[in-house]
């Protein structure tokens, strides 16, 4: 493989921090006047390296098991490197290339594809704070349901008018653990139960999602995701933007649909989609994964759905059927 370094301008300079400096290659071909002040900066990283350059920004990294990038390429023939050269190292850098570093790619490039992208949330209510134990009203009330103890529900203390008067937890919605949104659900009996600012095409929970799982649960309910580290379409349906960022996890999905009359429209929906459908034969009083992980535990509730995951279509319309019994 080709050694960057020698292909670097006379007159460099190692700093302290690791960069080596130079006249940068880069700047006369940006627009830019070229530079005769070392302001060029190469770094070795840990499977590569790192150009910056300090005069006209330009940048470019190169990581062993990855493709060349655009940028890179250019930089490289700035350099002088020969064309064939480029293309050697590209080859030798795929040799390395691990099955992460595939689907990683492969993430990546479907995520700009598909343009999964959103914008600004809507602030939080005024005085919103992270529930603690300090709040038992609330703490109590998202043990009671199941919700992990590390994920951040909040609470606005002062329910004194400047808000809501009735008492509420609010769930942040992330995606990539930037907040887009977020739900308030009311714990008084009243309506309504929840007011919502989501985002068109929103799917709640991929930042529970774990990169070493197999599966990705798909359910209804904001409460049902939490406690089983799924994820919430937040409806009975799914839509074609929610099923391409569901896609875009490369997990295998299988739908739990609540054990009501709304469910059977999702489950419908998700043969549609291809995807797998889970009904498991739960007791009649049990509607949701959440009810289910309140009264059987979340390992036994996953269990459960993994046990009734069903692909065939067939099938899938034999458990419908046993369903609309069940719930008639
Ligand atoms: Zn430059």
């Amino acid at each position: 493989m080709i050694n960057i370094l020698e292909y670097l301008p006379g007159k460099r300079k190692q700093t302290p921090s690791g960069w080596v400096s130079f006249n940068a290659v880069c700047c006369q071909h940006n627009g830019a006047t070229a530079d005769r002040r070392g302001r060029g900066g190469l770094k070795a990283t840990e499977h590569g390296w790192s150009y910056h350059c300090f005069n006209c920004s330009y940048t470019a990294s190169f990581v062993l098991g990855r493709q060349l990038t655009f940028k890179s390429r250019r930089l490289l023939g700035w350099m002088g490197v020969p064309e064939n050269e480029i293309e050697m190292l590209n080859l030798e850098s795929l040799r390395h290339r691990s099955i992460h570093g595939i689907i990683e790619d492969r993430q990546r490039a479907f995520n700009t594809l598909s343009a999964i992208e959103f914008g600004e949330p809507d602030d939080f209510p005024p005085y919103s704070e992270i529930v603690t134990p300090e709040f038992p009203l609330y703490w109590d009330y998202i043990r009671r349901r199941g919700v992990p103890e590390d994920f951040p529900v909040m609470t606005s203390i002062k329910t004194d008018g400047v808000h809501w008067t009735r008492p509420y937890v609010l769930i942040p919605f992330t995606y990539n653990n930037k907040v887009i949104g977020w739900t308030a659900r009311f714990l008084d009996n009243k309506s309504p139960k929840y007011i919502n600012h989501s985002q068109p095409g929103y799917v709640f929970g991929t930042d529970l999602q774990h990169s070493d799982w197999q599966y990705v649960v798909v359910t209804e309910g904001i409460f049902d995701a939490l406690s089983i580290g799924g994820l919430a379409v937040m409806h009975n349906t799914v839509s074609d933007a929610q099923a391409r960022l569901i896609r875009s996890l490369g997990k295998q999905v299988v739908v739990v649909p609540d054990q009501d009359q709304a469910g059977l429209e999702l489950i419908d929906r998700a043969v549609e989609l291809g995807w797998a459908v889970s009904i498991p034969n739960w007791p009649a009083h049990i509607k949701d994964v959440n009810d289910a992980v309140v009264e059987l535990g979340r390992l036994e509730t996953l269990l459960n759905i993994m046990q009734s995951r069903e692909t065939s279509k067939i099938k899938i319309e034999l458990q419908k059927r046993q369903l609309e019994k069940k719930i008639r």
